[in-house]
């Protein structure tokens, strides 16, 4: 499943599996209007941070990543939505934290086994000298 489903407890707020009845936590009745579409997300991946231990095979597979903004390229097709994000850590301005959401892409991708990202929708947040980037788009899986 790309884009999992779980149900939100509305009481205490835990993930449980889309077919719960009632809260693992905290006992709650759930029922399908509790129902969420969890977008994958860098974050999930559990890769190392802040230090990136990245092995040979790993680089290879990112070298072999796209990152397009419009069409889907020949022989890709999209394989559901993803979500990314990345900031500058106070210091760097967009290029600190560009360099940082294209590592939590990579991540994503590498992670979920994805050809890269299509169609990215960057939104930028900026406060003084911070600077965070907010990425969504289509995941990109080969057709063949
Ligand atoms: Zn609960």
């Amino acid at each position: 499943m790309l884009n999992e489903r779980y149900r939100v407890c509305p009481n205490c707020q835990h993930e449980n599996g889309n077919d719960a009845n009632f809260c693992l936590s905290c006992g709650t009745k759930l029922d399908a209007a509790a129902t969420m579409v969890k977008l994958p997300h860098a974050g999930d991946q559990k890769f190392a941070h802040p230090t990136v231990s990245i092995t040979p095979e790993e680089q290879a597979a990112i070298d072999q990543l796209m990152i397009t903004n419009g069409t889907i390229p020949n022989g890709y097709t999209r394989g559901g939505l993803v979500f990314a994000d990345g900031d500058n850590h106070g210091e760097g301005g967009y290029k600190g934290a560009w360099e940082d959401l294209t590592l939590n892409l990579w991540r994503l991708c590498t992670g979920k086994n994805y050809a890269g990202v299509a169609n990215l929708t960057i939104v930028p947040t900026v406060r003084g000298e911070y600077v965070q980037l907010f990425a969504t788009g289509d995941a990109l899986v080969k057709t063949v």
